[in-house]
């Protein structure tokens, strides 16, 4: 059986199972998470969260960028989240490489980009939950908390 097959299988599974519709497109949690990408992050198992409770915005380290900020500012604004949590984690991949190695790796059709590579977990989300604060399209009443999730434990730890 393909990945494809296996999965399509694992959504009949669902469907028999579920008791999810007619929820209202706003997050009931009135929340938003940002966290990374990485395959041991589970958001959902580990807040608690059940469908229609929350947005969760994943990308390569869990940052808060530009890209980001497009997704809150819709979040917030059209749907009304009135919060996010970020959440890095430990032996996060973005802390692997820096944007020389991997321009040299993969070559000039590369070169422009930043890759966002960050060494130092805690003080990305600090900057995160900083640019959160700061930005002029969202107010000073949307809350940001950052976290440290450790996939080791399944803890999250506040970063101050
Ligand atoms: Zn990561």
């Amino acid at each position: 059986m393909s990945v494809v097959q296996e999965l399509t299988a694992a959504n009949a599974r669902y469907v028999a199972g579920f008791s999810k519709s007619g929820l209202p497109m706003p997050p009931g949690r009135r929340l938003a998470v940002v966290t990374c990408m990485d395959a041991r992050l589970d958001p959902a198992r580990f807040l608690g969260l059940e469908e229609g409770d929350a947005h969760v915005i994943r990308n390569a380290g869990g940052l808060v960028n530009e890209e980001t900020v497009r997704s809150l500012v819709i979040s917030h604004h059209l749907l009304g989240t009135q919060e996010a949590l970020v959440i890095g984690h430990s032996d996060c991949g973005m802390l692997t490489f820096t944007n020389d190695e991997l321009h040299e790796r993969l070559g000039p059709e590369s070169h422009g980009i930043d890759f966002q590579p960050f060494p130092d977990v805690a003080a990305r989300v600090r900057r995160s939950v900083e640019t959160i604060r700061q930005s002029p399209l969202l107010p000073d009443s949307f809350g940001a908390t950052g976290f440290v999730y450790d996939v080791e434990s399944g803890a999250i730890e506040p970063v101050e």
